[in-house]
């Protein structure tokens, strides 16, 4: 009796058609984050020794304060079998992988990978597995990453892109991914395609003169389509979608390469993750209004972040059902490693100095570890006005 009330409650909270959300979530007096069907977090995935230390901040952190959604960057730190030439070293194993999938699905957690497609193939002086194993597929193979000297630099080099008419790049990439979502048992990917500096280069003698947004589509096609093959469902950064110039966004946060005329090229269902770190951008409407299911992403200002997750509760109250159901909700995000940044979250947990003798660069001292706590915060309110 218990279990068939347990069924029928269920079902009568199912959301009608389909939608996201059921109607009366959105409706005037609900403003509650946890009225939100996508609370997320997006942070690198756990090299092996700090599995455990991931598991119980999954456990202990996230799952109470009510998070529904984990994007791992997980790139090549994975054991995988289908191109062993590009595993990063001591990578996570399929069992490690296999643990955290069984503690996300117990936790209610939607679980998504993510690997670095199309940009981001090198970083500083560093390339990444990819171009490093296959350099062919190189966009830029004039520009040496170990000249990398600071930004700006003569090469325009803040990131490395792979060529994406490169006739093989996809019979490597394609198994990658695949394995990977198999591992995770996933029904999305997340392919990043941020800050793609390199794209339809006058070097590359496939993309030279090609239209860039064009090309930015393709590939956002592309890979969506390989996806869908198997009922899974693409995620991408949305900077390349928003025009800089007219927005007066920067260069990383939006595109001055002409690629965010791809915006109207790709299909609809394809999650863009709405990244804003100085200021609570207003672009998530803009996602909405042209058909896209939308999440805005935060990262290190507490009351910025406070504001975008304010900001998509009170628009999913004032929009029609229509656009307030691809109002998503909030995806914090974590650009540290994930193990450092792990010990200095549990040290100011435990109201210890956070400081982290080992930190890379990119890691900003407290205040990404303050912001995240902020976001927990508000996603255990009940109203956030
Ligand atoms: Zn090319």
């Amino acid at each position: 009796m218990t279990f068939l009330l347990a069924v029928l409650t269920a079902l009568l909270l199912l959301p009608a058609s389909g939608r996201a959300t059921a109607p009366d979530e959105t409706a005037a007096g609900n403003l509650s984050p946890a009225s939100l069907p996508v609370r997320g977090l997006a942070i690198e995935a756990p090299k092996p020794a700090g599995l455990d230390a991931f598991l119980h901040f999954i456990e202990d952190d996230l799952a109470p304060a009510g998070f529904n959604l984990l994007i791992l960057r997980v790139d090549w730190n994975y054991a995988y079998e289908c191109h062993p030439e590009l595993r990063d070293p001591d990578p996570l194993s399929r069992n490690d992988v296999k643990r955290i999938v069984a503690l996300c699905r117990r936790s209610g957690i939607r679980l998504v990978p993510q690997i670095n497609l199309l940009g981001h193939q090198s970083w500083a002086t560093q390339t990444h597995a990819l171009l490093r194993a296959y350099p062919q597929f190189d966009e830029t193979p004039s520009v040496k990453t170990e000249n990398y000297t600071s930004w700006p630099n003569a090469d325009g080099l803040y990131c490395k892109s792979y060529c994406p008419l490169h006739p093989e790049v996809h019979d490597v990439v394609f198994p990658l991914v695949d394995e990977l979502c198999d591992a995770f048992e996933a029904d999305a990917f997340h392919a990043g395609m941020d800050e793609v500096f390199y794209i339809g280069m006058d070097e590359c003698p496939r993309c030279h003169g090609r239209d860039k947004a064009e090309l930015f589509a393709g590939e956002v096609t592309c890979i969506h389509d390989h996806l869908a093959e198997k009922g899974r469902q693409l995620m991408i950064w949305g900077d390349r979608l928003l025009d800089g110039r007219t927005t007066g966004l920067g260069e990383w946060e939006a595109s001055y390469n002409d690629t965010w005329r791809a915006v109207d090229l790709i299909p609809k269902d394809v999650f863009i993750c709405d990244w804003h770190y100085e200021r609570a951008d207003l672009t998530g409407i803009y996602f909405a209004t042209k058909g896209f299911p939308v999440a805005e992403c935060g990262y290190r200002n507490p009351a910025v972040c406070r504001q975008q997750i304010r900001d998509m509760v009170r628009f999913r109250q004032q929009t029609t059902p229509e656009t307030a159901a691809l109002l998503q909700g909030y995806i914090h995000t974590i650009w540290s490693g994930a193990d450092s940044f792990l010990r200095r979250y549990n040290a100011m947990k435990a109201g210890q100095d956070p400081t982290d003798s080992g930190r890379r660069p990119y890691d900003a001292d407290r205040d990404d570890v303050r912001a995240l706590m902020e976001v927990m915060a508000a996603f255990t309110e009940r109203d956030t006005d």
